[in-house]
């Protein structure tokens, strides 16, 4: 996986970022996107664009590749991540970058500053290119929108991860603070501690199992399920005191395996903490303990951005019916009606005006601290 080099964020213009966006939205129906459509979205003239693809490419922002019917242009991982970056510098609420501190296995995260020097923790999902690939492989016709569905699945699970994240926060669950996200982008407050797979002494290990149950006890309660609650998971403060973390999985109560789910997370820590502190107990809660007084999973749900996008996906994976046929897709490859063009163009206008133009363009990323550049060059 690439490392993110930072100090390219600097040099990038109005103009990359627009052609950047005007990839990402070529992308939504085509695999690869002529040189030509990227200039009529980005509404830039032709020649100026070719050099300035060129230049993305270079700098491995984009890729050029040949495809079967046209060759075109995709976004990298690193170009994805730097039109997140970049809007979410914009929106000034990141400014400085700094080192890494995890590598899940779905996701890079990062401790960046705001403009008052506070830390904050970022976290960049990576998704979509193993966990899916046999499903997808089943539908051979899916296979060309592989690189749509990278984009598409790391962008729900930030977009989930945001939302169940402030809807716990906002019930006063132990979750870092929610800051804002952007694409697959999730930036929250900065956890003091340690993940409680590193832990191995606490003043009172009794105190700490009874907390971590009654919390999937009181998360249940509320209409939800973890489904990832264990010790990497799990983060604790300098006072012993539990934060807990990592949710693009979470599961509603009301799931067809919620049992098994809620099962599957208590045994966690039982295992845990029989392991790590032979502690064992003769109580653990059960799903019947649950009683509900919230609906956590239904406010998530229901404020729809994720069902369409989930349904979307679906359709994307081959799970649900899409309604193109591969004739239709052909064509639509073929030639782009002006129409689409069009919606394009006033798609990436409104998304480059909201997040970035209309922003005073010197609070772009600026490095103030030179801590944070070093750390990162530390860190290669
Ligand atoms: P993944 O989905 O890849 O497992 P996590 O959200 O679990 O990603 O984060 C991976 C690791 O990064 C965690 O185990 C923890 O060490 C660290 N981490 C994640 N979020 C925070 C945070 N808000 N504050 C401090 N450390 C964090
Ligand atoms: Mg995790």
């Amino acid at each position: 996986m690439g490392k993110l080099s930072v100090t390219m964020l600097r040099y990038l213009t109005k103009e990359d970022f627009r052609i950047l966006t005007a990839i990402e939205m070529g992308m939504k129906n085509h695999e690869l996107v002529p040189g030509s459509l990227a200039a009529s979205i980005a509404n830039l003239r032709h020649g100026g664009v070719h050099k300035l693809l060129k230049e993305l490419c270079k700098h491995k922002l984009l890729s050029y590749e040949r495809g079967k019917h046209y060759d075109g242009f995709r976004l990298t991982n690193a170009g994805y991540d730097y039109l997140a970056l970049k809007t979410l510098a914009a929106k000034n609420i990141v400014a400085g970058f700094g080192n890494q501190i995890g590598v899940g296995k779905e996701s890079n995260i990062y401790i960046v500053n705001n403009e008052e020097g506070e830390l904050l923790c970022l976290k960049l999902h990576r998704l979509g290119r193993t966990c899916f690939r046999n499903l997808r492989e089943k539908r051979d016709y899916h296979k060309h929108r592989r690189q749509m569905s990278w984009l598409y699945l790391s962008r729900i699970s930030a977009t989930k991860e945001f939302a169940y994240m402030k809807a716990l926060r906002d019930r006063d669950f132990p979750v870092p603070k929610p800051i804002d996200f952007n694409r697959h982008c999730v930036v929250m407050e900065l956890v003091q501690g340690h993940p409680l797979c590193q832990v191995h002494d606490v003043k009172d290990v009794e105190a700490l199992y009874d907390e971590l149950m009654n919390l999937i006890v009181r998360l249940g309660n509320y209409g939800v399920i973890h489904g990832d609650f264990n010790e990497f998971n799990i983060m604790l403060t300098d006072e012993d005191k539990p934060v807990i973390i990592d949710f693009p999985q979470m599961v509603s109560t009301s799931h067809l395996n919620a049992e098994m789910y809620f099962n599957r997370d208590v045994n966690c820590i039982r295992d845990f903490f029989r392991r790590r502190f032979g502690y064992e107990s003769e109580s653990f809660p059960t799903f019947n303990d649950i009683m509900r007084e919230d609906a956590v999973d239904v406010e998530v749900s229901a404020s729809g951005f994720t069902r369409e996008m989930e349904k979307h996906l679906f359709v994307e994976m081959g799970i649900e019916e899409e309604v193109e046929t591969e004739d239709e897709l052909t064509e639509e490859r073929s030639h782009l009606a002006n129409d689409d063009i069009e919606m394009l163009r006033q798609e990436v206008e409104r998304m480059v005006c909201a997040e970035y133009e209309c922003k005073d363009l010197k609070k772009q990323i600026h490095f103030q601290n030179d801590e944070f550049v070093k750390y990162d060059q530390d860190n290669v």
